[in-house]
């Protein structure tokens, strides 16, 4: 497994509507691992095959959903999910969105706030062409939507209200 280099604006590859994956093989396989080090390398929360320059429609996300907790209870310690998904759509969103700060790992030292869906549900295969559905709400929901946008070439930056450099490096960039 390897760290690969990610693809920093203003590389086109960023630009490419990404092509859907058709072969589940060894090719595919190294470079899930290679985009699951490479996420988790840089750190980030989630990371799209473009991003590591391939134009192919591949998404990893490792992401630690908090439970809702009573303010009695102590806050569990929750073990981050690693979702990998191929061919990602979403097939329903929320009409309800909600505005958050996004930083992306391609466009280094700026966040921004975008208005998304508040859950979605996302529908496509795993490693091994099976097929696979999630519904993922708050930033789950995001990160997937912050992802499959980089498949069709769409950044953070394009939907932004507005973007700024931030005092201190954001947490969980995608
Ligand atoms: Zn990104």
């Amino acid at each position: 497994m390897t760290v690969r280099e990610i693809s920093l604006v203003p590389d086109e590859v960023l630009r490419r509507k990404a092509h859907p994956v058709k072969k589940f093989d060894d090719t595919l396989q190294a470079l899930i691992d290679d985009m699951v080090d490479t996420m988790r390398d840089a750190p980030g929360v989630g990371l799209a095959a473009p991003q590591v320059g391939i134009s192919e429609r591949v998404i990893v996300v490792e992401y630690a959903e908090p439970k809702e907790v009573k303010d009695s209870e102590e806050p569990e310690v929750v073990e981050p999910k690693l979702y990998v998904l191929v061919n990602p759509e979403i097939k329903r969103k929320s009409q309800e969105t909600i505005l958050g700060i996004e930083g992306c790992l391609s466009v280094p030292n700026l966040v921004g706030e975008v208005d998304r869906s508040l859950s979605v549900t996302v529908k496509g295969q795993n490693r091994y062409g099976q097929p696979l559905r999630i519904k993922a709400g708050g930033w789950l929901a995001r990160i997937f939507q912050h992802e499959i946008d980089h498949l069709d070439g769409i950044l953070y930056t394009d939907r932004a209200e507005q973007v700024w450099v931030p005092e201190e490096p954001v947490e969980d960039k995608v």
